[in-house]
């Protein structure tokens, strides 16, 4: 990393209030300061502002960018870009469909040579924002089913599909010779994560997917996810991917033994005292409750 601890705290407290989600729909606050191109290894990066954190990769034979936040974010993560390289965006992927990953896609698409996505992740998009003339929607114009793989440079990509999770449509990108991977909201690093229902996502499936993902990669491997506690959380190790299992494994524990000891859905995503939870946070208040209904709605209807 290199930017500082204080940096990483000060743009922290302002990421906190990314989103706010109501019921389906998704809020998004006012943009959020950048710290610009973010180095975390070599010619990779990430690039946080409003939404999913982006990640890039710019080598002189390959350039690789992974998620597109919104149009007037990736606009100026573009301008960034383009003082590291004049080459083209090679290949550029959405990792699902929310809004706040694939909303640039407008505007990325003029630099981008091809847009790959897992294929529940256009349909998805064209369900859940197609029908709205008040947000244009680009699509990949590539997709794949279980594995897409290309050698790129000295880099081989592959964006794996390992099944349903906070969408029906989680896909991780995986750089193999540098061993890094954005697994785009698959992990919500030590906050408490959406789990979109209606968009084909599920906690079971979560879980159950998270474990492939977990013997998939390797302790090595350097993650980028979506979304976190702070902003120095949108990276992180294999460890982050297991401790995520597990909090979410702690959610169904705790909603599956309150509906066995009778209470309703209110009492149940009220409780804010969840066993397991320990240093979980909220990025914006109520996180934590609509994730428990989620859960409630979820284990009510088996
Ligand atoms: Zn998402």
């Amino acid at each position: 990393m290199k930017f500082t601890r204080k940096e990483f705290l000060k743009t922290g407290a302002l990421i906190a209030g990314g989103v706010l989600i109501q019921g389906n729909k998704f809020f998004y606050s006012e943009p959020q300061k950048t710290l610009g191109l973010i180095t975390i290894r070599d010619n990779f990066g990430i690039y946080i502002e409003r939404g999913g954190t982006i990640g890039w990769y710019a080598a002189k034979d390959a350039v690789v960018v992974i998620d597109s936040q919104f149009p007037e974010t990736v606009n100026k993560f573009i301008t960034e870009l383009q003082k590291k390289t004049t080459r083209k965006i090679d290949l550029f992927f959405n990792t699902h469909h929310h809004a706040d990953h694939t909303g640039g896609n407008v505007y990325i698409k003029d630099f981008a040579k091809k847009m790959i996505a897992h294929e529940n992740c256009v349909a998805l998009q064209k369900k859940s924002y197609g029908n709205n003339p008040g947000t244009q929607q680009v699509y990949a114009d590539t997709t794949f089913a279980d594995e897409w793989k290309q050698k790129i440079g000295k880099e081989t990509v592959v964006a794996k599909y390992f099944g349903p999770a906070h969408t029906g449509g989680d896909a991780v990108i995986h750089f193999e010779k540098a061993n890094i991977a954005h697994a785009g909201d698959l992990v919500f690093n030590k906050t408490y994560p959406y789990i979109d229902a209606n968009g084909g996502g599920s906690v079971a499936s979560w879980i159950e997917t998270l474990e492939k993902v977990i013997k998939y990669y390797s302790k090595d491997t350097l993650f980028i996810f979506g979304h976190g506690a702070t902003s120095d959380l949108v990276t992180g190790s294999l460890g982050d991917v297991v401790a995520m299992k597990n909090l979410l494994s702690a959610l169904v524990d705790f909603v599956s033994k309150g509906i066995k000891d009778g209470k309703n859905k209110i009492e149940i995503s009220l409780s804010t005292d969840i066993p397991g939870t320990d240093g979980w946070k909220e990025r914006v208040a109520g996180m934590l409750r609509i994730a428990l209904e989620k859960v409630y709605d979820e284990l009510i209807k088996k």
